[in-house]
């Protein structure tokens, strides 16, 4: 799939600026970006359900912008599912089927159900599902034709926070084994990163980056981009040989380039340790899963820092911490960055 150009404008908002963007074979894209950003109307433009979509969409030499919706050989799912209340689970599977004139339903559907992990669900009513079982039940209507493309819009974001971390694993895992192209909507790095083979960032309209989790995560290319993903502080540093230089101390960083750079901390780049160099006072202090978040004032500056919930300081007394490689990025387009 070839995007070029594509532009939606509503009035003065250009929803989507200007967009290209491909989907290779079988590969799973993730469209990570905030609220609003356009995410939505990208997805739904390549659907065809955009009428304000301007520019080219290809598929080999196909130009999808003149194949009408339902020959466009895509599958749908959307946040809520969108399952039909009144037919039992076969029957909404069944439908995407039928759609495509396809007979003889019914080894396809057992087929689907066993991919979803829905074995034995046939003519359970879809009503008395949970909401992640109804999801499953969505994206099996959604593969049962072998679509070339699946669209997903925030399809996990209606389940609550266990759910979704099971079910994205699950769905990476089921994307892989159908071997479908997929482009997912996401506002969630996570979820990003767990389902995509690339995530592509968007901001107000605008692919801004591509990459792999790991080369967006590490090399966030500018500062807007670096704060979406988890970066409070953004500092200058220096580096020589994989070590970063910058007011709060050095650190090495195997995959960082030499030369001047911006740097961003996450939380987890400062870490309670009696054994660190830097000196602070703990001014905030929240409960997280699994760590203490903490707020430290080092001279003039109050930075975002980590403790683990056995060792975590009280608001008011001192701290010491520690540089930690695992928190930093190096922002900029790096090198071996874009493929
Ligand atoms: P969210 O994650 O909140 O769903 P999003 O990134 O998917 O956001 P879109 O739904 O694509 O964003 O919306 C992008 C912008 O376009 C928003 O400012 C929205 O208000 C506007 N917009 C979307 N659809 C229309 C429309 N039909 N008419 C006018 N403006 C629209």
């Amino acid at each position: 799939m070839r995007i070029r150009n594509l532009t939606v404008q509503f009035g003065d908002l250009k929803a989507v600026d200007d967009v290209d963007l491909d989907i290779g074979r079988g590969e799973v894209v993730a469209l990570l970006g905030p609220s609003g950003c356009g995410k939505s109307t990208l997805l739904r433009s390549v659907a065809g359900l955009e009428p304000e979509a301007r520019g080219s969409i290809h598929r080999g030499d196909v130009d999808l912008t003149k194949v009408p919706v339902h020959k466009r050989d895509i599958g749908l799912v959307f946040q809520d599912g969108q399952l039909f209340p009144h037919r039992d689970v076969a029957g909404n599977i069944k439908f995407g089927l039928r759609m495509h004139k396809i007979k003889d339903t019914g080894p396809r559907v057992d087929e689907l159900l066993d991919l979803v992990g829905l074995s034995g669900y046939q003519r359970r009513r879809v009503t008395e599902l949970s909401g992640g079982e109804q999801q499953r039940v969505a994206l099996a209507r959604a593969l049962a034709p072998r679509p070339e493309l699946l669209l997903l819009d925030e399809p996990l974001s209606a389940l609550d926070r266990a759910l979704r971390e099971q079910l994205a694993l699950d769905l990476a895992r089921l994307l892989r084994k159908a071997g479908t192209a997929a482009l997912v909507v996401t506002h969630d790095h996570d979820e990003a990163f767990t389902l995509a083979d690339r995530v592509a960032l968007m901001r107000k309209g605008k692919i801004v980056q591509t990459g792999t989790a790991e080369q967006v995560w590490r090399h966030p290319v500018d500062e807007p981009t670096a704060t979406f993903l988890g970066c409070g502080l953004i500092l200058d540093a220096e580096i020589r040989d994989h070590v970063v230089a910058f007011d709060l101390g050095e650190v090495e960083v195997a995959w960082a380039p030499d030369g001047p750079a911006r740097i961003g901390l996450r939380p987890h780049a400062l870490v309670a340790d009696p054994d660190g160099d830097l000196q602070g006072e703990v001014s905030g202090r929240v409960h997280r899963r699994d760590h203490v978040r903490l707020l430290v004032k080092i001279e003039h500056r109050e930075v975002d820092a980590v403790a683990s919930i056995t060792n975590a300081p009280e608001p008011g007394q001192s701290v010491r911490l520690r540089l930690d490689p695992d928190g930093l990025a190096v922002l900029g387009d790096h090198p071996g960055q874009r493929e």
